[in-house]
């Protein structure tokens, strides 16, 4: 059990305060897609939030209902330049680093300071304030995994110099300050590795999967799959990853290991792609483009030590969450008369289609 000093008292996995009440709680990422559901649910848990966000990926919209509540505080910030926040903190979650491929390509420098510097300031707040610190790591730490379904022990298979390298490698290196630090006894760290995440908030134009075949379904354009389609991911509806964020940042004591964080439920882009149409009941066209480099071929959480350490597993069946979703996103286009279509993608000169996927298949 770490023990971390701060003002001469000594806090037991550095919660002793939040023992004697609510939570003061850190969201570094508060406005992004998984960070704005984390907030609503703190205060909904009676806790006070600091919001960090820089904007760089992460939407006003998502924050915008809760500016007005007593209990929230945003602040404009790069983690990167974090050093100090004028009031105590209990907890932090770093959710803080774009996380779709085109997203954290644009600026692979500044994905891997967010991971790499950003991180450890908040490690440094975490430990002057005898904070518990929770960071979001992700299943890309397994690369092109070699071993399936992908365990916590098993040490990945990374492209250390190819274009998703910024945020792999950033995302294990994170980790390992994390460890370090925990090791030492300095800070109460603890690290989930977040598999495929999706739900509403997530920005139409991110490049992500589930977003594109959604916008693109909705809006009446054909569906992009890359590659074969055949590549597989496993879908965890975002109310379930928020609630394992918080049962792990809770967790008594410390697993002093990683935790996968996913639904093991695991699906083939073709399949999902028809799920999509089959819900929206659209044409159905689908365009084939080139595979990105060291796009991950399978991918499947075991979520074993997440059972139990945590008593935690997924609730949410893909089915039931992609409903919730293109609801969300019918809303919000209709909103805001914005029927973009993805920006991103390799070139479209490669591109083949093929017929429609049968509405209902
Ligand atoms: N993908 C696709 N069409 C799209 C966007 C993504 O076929 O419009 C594929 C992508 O190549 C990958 C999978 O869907 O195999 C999941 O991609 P995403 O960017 O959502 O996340 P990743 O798991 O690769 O980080």
């Amino acid at each position: 059990m770490v023990q971390v000093h701060r003002n001469g008292e000594i806090f037991g996995d550095g919660r002793g305060r939040a023992a004697r009440g609510g939570r003061t709680v850190l969201v570094a990422g508060g406005a992004g897609f998984v960070g704005s559901h984390l907030c609503d649910a703190l205060l909904a848990q009676g806790h006070r939030v600091l919001c960090v966000d820089s904007f760089l990926t992460g939407s006003h919209a998502n924050i915008q209902p809760l500016l007005n509540h007593p209990a929230f505080r945003l602040i404009e910030a790069d983690i990167c330049h974090l050093n100090d926040i004028d009031e105590p903190i209990d907890q932090i979650y770093n959710l803080a680093c774009a996380a779709s491929p085109p997203q954290y390509q644009a600026d692979p420098m500044h994905t891997m300071m967010t991971c790499v510097q950003g991180t450890g300031n908040l490690l440094r707040l975490a430990e002057v304030n005898g904070a518990s610190l929770l960071q979001a790591s992700t299943s890309e730490v397994y690369g092109d995994p070699e071993e399936h379904p992908q365990r916590e022990e098993y040490r990945g298979n990374v492209s250390c110099t190819g274009p998703r390298a910024c945020y792999d490698e950033g995302k294990r290196a994170a980790e390992a300050l994390c460890f370090d630090l925990y090791r030492a006894g300095r800070v109460d760290a603890r690290v989930a590795r977040i598999f495929n995440t999706y739900g509403p908030r997530m920005q139409p134009d991110d490049g992500r999967i589930v977003s594109n075949l959604v916008v693109q379904a909705l809006s009446g354009d054909a569906l992009t799959i890359y590659g074969s389609g055949e590549q597989t991911r496993s879908f965890c509806f975002v109310s379930d990853l928020v609630r394992g964020l918080i049962a792990l940042m809770n967790v008594d004591p410390n697993p002093g290991q990683p935790v996968n964080l996913g639904n093991p439920g695991e699906f083939t882009i073709n399949e999902l792609a028809e799920m999509v149409v089959s819900m929206v009941r659209c044409a159905g066209e689908i365009v084939y483009r080139p595979l990105p480099q060291d796009d991950p071929q399978r991918r499947r959480p075991d979520i074993t030590r997440a059972e139990a350490l945590l008593g935690w597993s997924p609730t949410v069946p893909l089915a039931e969450g992609l409903r919730k979703t293109i609801d969300w996103f019918e809303t919000f286009l209709t909103e805001t008369k914005d029927r973009r279509r993805p920006k991103t993608g390799p070139a479209r000169e490669s591109e083949h289609r093929t017929t429609p996927v049968p509405v209902g298949a």
